[in-house]
């Protein structure tokens, strides 16, 4: 299923996960998905080499479980910058195989390790390719508080239309911890033309470690309300954990009293978290 027909009956509520690091077993990520299944996602999205890391082809592999397996829609996340356009040919044609109809069509991060293969310059060129090359329902990643590499809001937006322009049917934001940068955004999106779904990206933040790799990768603002509860308790495991799930419930409350198009939990491949928000917004989201 074209996950972007879901918008039309209901509040979607879909995760996150990553596959396992290859020194962790690959059967970590089935029982973690297993674990998931049981909170109804509208949808399981898988990361791909996150952080700019070369190839990953465990991605493709745990979509087509998720979807084959445990019968839950999934998402591929499809990152360019390192693939030239015979490789993405070649992968849409493993996503078609595999039943996989929706990707995440992304440029993916710059990493000085690895030089980019230049066939995509940007994910607007992705998404135009992929639409060009299969009946595909795209999803495109954007920035409440805009990406670091814009040199302005204003132009970051300009390029999301472009994404828009080129053929994706919706949108899932960078995680934010202040809901303003995502009600400004919506505004600005609004303003520039942009109407399709928009699902808002959370994350749990459950331990400092995570924070300071978040702050590192996204960039992102961390409020004065954040980080005093996250100074507060950051000698406390447990309690750091709990204030991070209620934080997080707490923004989730506000955006879909606020009329969110849908909820995209960055689960950090973690079910009891993921369960503890469930548990806490599962009557809103149908309400
Ligand atoms: P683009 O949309 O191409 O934007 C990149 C920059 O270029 C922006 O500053 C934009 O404003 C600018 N730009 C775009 N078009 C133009 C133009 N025509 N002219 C001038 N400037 C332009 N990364 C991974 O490696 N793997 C993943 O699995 C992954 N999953 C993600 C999931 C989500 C929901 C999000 C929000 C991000 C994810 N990322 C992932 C991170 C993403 O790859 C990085 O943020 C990356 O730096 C930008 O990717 P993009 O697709 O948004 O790029």
């Amino acid at each position: 299923m074209k996950i972007c027909e879901l918008f039309q009956m209901k509040k979607v509520f879909s995760f996150e996960v990553f596959p396992p690091r290859r020194i962790d077993s690959v059967s970590i990520i089935y029982d973690t998905i297993e674990k998931l299944k049981g909170l109804n996602p509208d949808f399981i999205s898988v990361t791909y080499s996150a952080g700019g890391s070369e190839s990953n082809t465990d991605t493709f592999k745990i979509a087509s479980a998720i979807k084959n397996n445990y019968g839950i829609e999934s998402v591929a996340h499809l990152p360019s910058i390192n693939h030239t356009k015979g490789e993405v040919l070649k992968m849409l044609e493993d996503l078609r195989t595999a039943g996989i109809e929706n990707i995440l069509a992304l440029r993916g991060d710059v990493n000085p390790s690895f030089s980019p293969k230049n066939d995509f310059k940007f994910a607007s060129d992705l998404i135009s390719f992929i639409k060009e090359h299969g009946d595909f329902n795209i999803i495109a990643a954007c920035y409440p508080e805009g990406h670091f590499e814009s040199p302005s809001i204003i132009d970051d937006i300009r390029n999301l239309k472009r994404k828009v322009d080129a053929g994706a049917n919706q949108l899932i934001t960078q995680l934010f911890f202040d809901n303003n940068y995502f009600y400004s955004f919506m505004e600005r999106a609004a303003i520039a033309g942009i109407n399709i779904p928009i699902e808002a990206g959370i994350m749990p933040v459950v331990n400092k470690k995570q924070i300071e790799r978040i702050v590192a990768l996204c960039r992102v603002n961390l409020p004065k309300k954040f980080l005093a509860i996250m100074n507060r308790y950051e000698n406390n495991p447990e309690a750091l954990r709990d204030a991070g799930i209620a934080y997080a419930v707490d923004q989730i409350i506000d955006l879909i009293a606020q009329g969110v198009d849908g909820i995209h939990l960055y689960t950090m491949n973690n079910p009891y978290i993921a369960h503890r928000i469930y548990e806490a917004i599962n009557t809103l989201l149908v309400a």
